[in-house]
């Protein structure tokens, strides 16, 4: 007997090989996503209407929805002038009579006619007369796919333009009908002890017998599609494994301890910690790939100095890239001032900045690559490449990390990212990474204390911050990004006021609009402290390291994450001094303050991430731009910890003990 993936699954073919489907539908089901009949088996219901037991009509309320079934007694469109107009259908159940009410929606008499019966679902917007304001409806049609609607707990699913609901539905159940023996058990499979099989599941989830039926499913649905994310990533690694050999990148000390002994400050236990396992990854089989966790200003810039020295101490070129172009020139200048004694070159390549690197391939001497994304543009070779490190992973997707790796004879990897994901997401996320983190700040950080401050109190806050200027520290001024020429214009006026406010201090500013050259050279004044405020978009958030600046101001703070604002604020308390940020907000709603009190409560990024995962959701936390985030029909990364934990375990069982070949 073939075994079963070895054939194409027929669930696998196109929704237009059904019958019933031409162009139009097949349009409408491609705007929801669905053009296989497996994506249409797995068209996820929005809620259920349980029609076996619904109100009478003098039962409803203005509090909760309810679904109730009525006659059409009388029905009518009334125009108004101005082109307004609303459609009114009375329905009668015996108990009562409802209203129910479509304002400008003309066409909508084009679905009803007296004596139909029908199921409308909704809250009452007044109770006399009885009536509903767009109620969900539907027309109960009798005949042989009467009980597909009725007398059942019905699916109501998402629609499109033009898509009735009971159409969807019917051609589901028939779907079903059809296909239902060809869904078969992915492997691995979960024990049927705890899970129904894949195909109950499929049915439950668009007709369950009873209500707790349909999480049931959906939970063994999840799980299915977290064990398929775990095989892939494992089968990506194994592959991975398999085909690349691992350079010798474990050095010898001799530039490392003359490094460590110029450093200024001795490394943390956490650090030492993580240069050990970075060093057996070096010195492995396979190239590392490597995942680097670190709150911000834990220091993992000094960590991902000694792994280049690692490799370069071992005859290879190291290339590191970093989100935005002043990150990039601030590790250029570090690094030149770390390396060069040790007779290293450090070649920087950003947008705007181009080191003549055409002379790299042919330079024999070992190099350090700094730049942005340009380092990994076309046409620009890094000859000799033994480790790629990434600063702030976050900010890439999945696919920018693969590109860059590509381009060399697999160089070893280290992803660096200040973006504390909880454990079980992170395993989700970077499954394919092994992680290292950074759990401890290096001694002697002042403290940071946080506040969240009305406008009004704007003219002492800044009262406090030219009094914390005039005992020599630096300040951050942060607005909301700077996106359209209206916003510069905003930003521009307010950085005229702050002038006058602080003068004769100085104050500079940077936002995305500006050239390169610019921001860098604002920047280094800024470094230089010959500008004492720093009036900035969220440009600043990654990176930035000036340990005189010890307060912030953000202003409108509600438009931005949780973890970006500890981002943010990690910009500050980097040196021994007490450091003060300071949140102007006027947000009225409870929950953003609520939100914003989380920041004042603790520094701890790993809270605050967890804080922002479950007010805003994966997707937020992880940066828009994270592609490497898959959509998940059934699956909920915050709530399903255990199932992706289960699915784990399912696929390292599977890959520990293969069953033979089948
Ligand atoms: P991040 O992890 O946010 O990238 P950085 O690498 O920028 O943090 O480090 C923040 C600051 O801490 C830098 O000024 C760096 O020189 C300093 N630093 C790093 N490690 C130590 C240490 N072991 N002891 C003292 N200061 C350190
Ligand atoms: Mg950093």
């Amino acid at each position: 007997m073939s075994p079963p993936e070895n054939r194409i699954s027929p669930l696998k073919n196109p929704v237009t090989s059904l019958w019933g489907v031409g162009a139009e539908r097949a349009a409408q089901l491609a705007r929801l996503e669905i053009a296989s009949i497996e994506d249409l088996l797995l068209h996820r219901p929005r809620r259920y209407e349980d029609r076996r037991h619904f109100k009478k009509i003098s039962e409803l309320t203005r509090t909760a929805p309810g679904t109730a079934r009525g006659t059409i007694v009388a029905l009518g469109l009334n125009r108004f002038r101005g082109g307004k107009s609303v459609f009114e259908i009375v329905l009668d159940d015996g108990s009562a009579r409802l209203h129910c009410r479509w304002w400008n929606l003309p066409f909508m008499q084009n679905y009803f006619s007296n004596g139909d019966e029908v199921f409308v679902f909704g809250r009452l917007s007044q109770i006399k007369p009885r009536t509903m304001d767009h109620p969900e409806s539907e027309v109960i049609e009798s005949g042989e796919e009467g009980f597909i609607h009725i007398n059942r707990i019905a699916p109501v699913y998402p629609l499109t333009e033009g898509l009735p609901q009971r159409w969807l539905r019917g051609f589901i159940w028939r779907t079903l009908e059809k296909f239902e023996t060809q869904i078969v058990e992915p492997k691995p499979a979960p024990d049927l002890k705890f899970f129904p099989t894949r195909a109950n599941a499929v049915r439950m989830v668009h007709f369950p017998g009873e209500m707790p039926d349909t999480d049931t499913a959906r939970r063994r649905l999840a799980l299915d599609e977290f064990v398929e994310l775990q095989s892939q990533m494992q089968s990506r690694r194994k592959r991975f494994e398999a085909s690349a050999r691992a350079l010798p990148c474990g050095g010898d000390n001799r530039m490392m301890k003359p490094f460590l002994a110029a450093l200024g400050f001795k490394l943390t236990e956490s650090q030492t910690r993580v240069l050990r396992e970075t060093r057996a990854d070096l010195g492995g089989a396979h190239p590392m790939r490597r995942l680097l966790q670190g709150d911000v200003g834990s220091g993992k810039t000094v960590v991902a100095a000694c792994t280049a020295l690692m490799a370069i101490e071992s005859g290879f070129n190291v290339a590191l890239m970093a989100p935005t172009e002043i990150l990039a020139e601030q590790h250029f200048r570090n690094f030149k001032k770390w390396f060069e004694p040790l007779g290293i070159k450090i070649e920087l390549q950003t947008g705007s900045t181009k080191t003549a690197l055409g002379n790299a391939a042919h330079d024999p001497s070992p190099t350090i690559f700094v730049g942005t994304h340009a380092l990994f543009t076309e046409g620009f070779r890094l000859p000799n490449l033994g480790l790629v490190i990434i600063d702030e992973q976050h900010k890439f997707g999945v696919a920018q990390r693969e590109q860059l790796v590509r381009k060399g004879n697999y160089p070893h990897l280290l992803v660096m990212t200040a973006t504390p994901i909880p454990r079980t997401l992170g395993l989700t996320l970077y499954g394919d990474l092994d992680v290292a983190v950074i759990d401890k700040m290096p001694l002697g950080r002042g403290k940071i204390k946080t506040f969240v401050r009305a406008t009004d109190k704007l003219p002492k806050v800044l009262e406090f911050i030219r009094e914390k200027i005039s005992t020599g520290r630096q300040a951050y001024v942060i607005y909301p990004r700077v996106e359209d020429t209206g916003e510069v214009k905003a930003v521009t006026a307010e950085f005229e006021n702050l002038r006058k406010v602080f003068a004769p201090f100085r104050v500079g500013l940077l936002h995305g609009r500006m050239k390169g050259t610019e921001k860098e050279a604002v920047m280094a004044e800024f470094r230089g402290n010959k500008i004492q405020v720093l009036l900035s978009t969220s440009l600043v958030e990654v990176g930035l390291d000036v340990s005189n600046a010890t307060v912030m101001l953000i202003e409108s703070p509600e438009q931005f994450g949780l973890a970006q604002l500890h981002q943010l604020r990690g910009r500050i308390g980097r040196g021994a001094h007490e450091s003060h940020c300071i949140l102007i907000s006027d947000a009225k709603n409870p929950e953003a303050r609520e939100r914003l009190k989380i920041l004042e409560e603790t520094t701890d990024g790993f809270k605050i991430a967890e804080a922002d995962l479950k007010l805003r959701g994966p997707g937020e936390l992880l940066g828009r731009e994270q592609s490497g985030l898959p959509k998940f029909r059934f699956g909920d990364l915050i709530t399903d910890m255990d199932l992706i934990r289960q699915a784990r375990q399912l696929v390292q069982a599977a890959t520990e003990s293969p069953r033979g070949q089948t």
